[in-house]
């Protein structure tokens, strides 16, 4: 009997050390005092980076501690090829994009297309969280257009109560304050709008977003699933990267500058009349009901940019 409970404790601290240094190799960084810890799922990589990108830019620049996460490879998100190599060229990508943000990134190797809200999914996700020991989760709602958007939408809801749990997935240190989860915008109204509760101007780091952008070149330039050889002729080529990014640019202000507009009234309440009239870019996010439930100073707290 004694043996064997020895074998069992040598096996567990084998577990142990074998996630943990798991968990380094795949871009985990210390804890730093008074710094807050942010990961941002998307289902393909370049969701996070398109939605929480700016935002995860300004958290950056304070010093926070920010990752984001693509749930699925994205193998099969491009007209054109598919498989390892492209699963390869996205992850070089993201990468790119992460280093222009100053954010960790790690793209999790599930096939595109294919992701499941299992029980071995919600186990994955809980750890991610706990791992980063964050204080905020954003992901997509779970009404999005995608198969993959709508079920990282929901892996994340089901873990936000599960990172509280000590004894599910006992062998990661639980959560003992469950963090604020939060979606990240999206257009789809049934069976209810994206209402958001908090909207990040971003006028100071909108260039370094579009440089991350500029980085996805298979989506960004290529059109991804969605592409076609007409659409690349209708894109400025690769050996002119200034019409790119001038291209890119348009694109982009339009999309982030329709996204301040249509939640005007919530950044002048966030930022003040004059600032809040001002902002020309903006990255927005609704609260969810589950996990944290965080008051109004507390929001201040986590998304610093607002001033007294
Ligand atoms: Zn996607």
């Amino acid at each position: 009997m004694v043996r064997i409970s020895l074998m069992r404790m040598i096996a567990g601290l084998l577990i142990f050390l074998a996630t943990n240094s798991i968990s380094w190799a795949q871009g985990s960084t210390p804890k730093q005092e008074g710094k807050l810890r942010i990961i941002a799922f998307g289902a393909h990589p370049d969701d996070a980076e398109y939605k929480v990108g700016g935002s995860a830019a300004m958290w950056a620049s304070l010093g926070h501690q920010v990752k984001l996460v693509s749930v699925t490879n994205g193998d099969i998100g491009h007209w054109q090829m598919a498989g390892g190599p492209l699963a390869q060229r996205r992850k070089a990508e993201v990468l790119a994009a992460a280093k222009i943000l100053g954010v960790t990134t790690e793209v999790l190797d599930i096939h595109d297309g294919e992701l499941l809200p299992t029980l071995e999914n919600r186990k994955l996700i809980t750890k991610l969280i706990r791992e980063w020991q964050a204080y905020v989760v954003i992901s997509h709602r779970r009404w999005d257009y995608h198969p993959d958007h709508r079920y990282v939408g929901i892996l994340v809801q089901d873990a936000a109560f599960m990172v509280t749990v000590p004894y599910f997935c006992p062998d990661i240190p639980f959560m003992k304050k469950n963090p604020v989860f939060l979606y990240s915008s999206d257009g789809f109204t049934k069976p209810y709008p994206f209402v958001p509760d908090v909207a990040v101007a971003l006028d100071d780091v909108f260039e370094k977003k579009l440089a991350a952008i500029h980085e996805l070149t298979s989506q960004a330039y290529e059109g991804g699933a969605s592409g076609s050889e007409e659409y690349v002729r209708s894109v400025p080529p690769a050996d002119n990267p200034e019409a790119r990014k001038a291209w890119l640019k348009e694109r982009w202000s339009r999309r982030q500058g329709d996204e301040a507009n249509r939640h005007r009234e919530l950044l002048v309440r966030l930022y003040g009349e004059e600032k809040g009239r001002a902002v020309k870019f903006a990255e927005t996010f609704e609260l969810c009901e589950y996990g944290g439930r965080p008051n109004r100073d507390e929001l201040r707290r986590l998304f610093p940019f607002y001033g007294k």
